[in-house]
């Protein structure tokens, strides 16, 4: 049905107009939900790149095609990890750091991705980097809850990464609870996994001195895992 309406938009209003990149966005969520991931990031490329065209690179449509571009990616990643097929995971990693150079405010979203991404091929020193650069984007919250007792992750409860499920995370104090089998039901799923501790790790940030410090080096690091 949206093949058939995406030709009709593309015959009376041209590839780039919005009418059609939003058929084309609709038509990558169906594909996605499907499980279509191929052609789901076909059409989100598409949908982006029209969007970039005809909206600019800070427009709402632009940006709503990018997270779902890199949503994709991040299915991409992890259904290459549970294959052991790392350099296809560091294939997306890229993509998504281009993501991250091109789209500066995704950067606290996507830098959740490559972490995780980093976790599940077991490279746990890029994976806390990730981590550790989204935690100085946003005053030392993570842009995450622990899967247990819902707590907003932070420096101070500290955040344990599940290197198996696809999006798991749980805070010290479940995590304790977890591995003394009393957690219940909230995060059984998560029986038996292993998890990256990302205790302690931090990039020291104080606003008035390191800033400038700060960015040369999430670009240098961003622009070392896009390479
Ligand atoms: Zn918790
Ligand atoms: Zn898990």
């Amino acid at each position: 049905m949206y093949q058939r309406a995406l030709q009709g938009k593309e015959k009376a209003w041209g590839p780039d107009h919005t009418s059609t990149l939003s058929i084309i966005n609709n038509l990558g969520n169906l594909y996605a939900n499907q499980g279509k991931l191929v052609k789901a990031e076909q059409m989100y490329q598409r949908a982006l790149r029209g969007y970039e065209n005809a909206c600019g690179l800070e427009h709402a449509l632009t940006l709503d095609a990018m997270y779902n571009l890199g949503k994709v990616f991040k299915q991409r990643c992890y259904a290459a990890a549970k294959l052991s097929a790392s350099i296809a995971v560091l294939a997306y990693v890229k993509y998504l750091a281009g993501l991250c150079i091109k789209f500066p405010s995704a950067r606290l979203a996507l830098f959740d991705d490559v972490g995780r991404a980093f976790v599940w091929i077991g490279d746990d020193a890029k994976s806390a980097a990730a981590f550790a650069h989204q935690l100085a984007l946003n005053s030392s919250a993570y842009n995450a809850y622990c899967n247990g007792c819902g707590t907003n992750l932070t420096v101070n409860t500290s955040r344990l990464v599940c290197r198996v499920c696809e999006d798991s995370d749980l805070c010290r104090s479940c995590f304790d609870k977890l591995e003394s089998n009393g957690l219940g039901d909230v995060s059984s799923s998560c029986q038996g996994h292993k998890f990256l501790d990302l205790g302690g790790v931090s990039i020291g940030r104080s606003p008035s001195t390191d800033d400038a410090i700060y960015r040369v080096s999430v670009e240098e690091w961003l622009k070392d895992i896009a390479l």
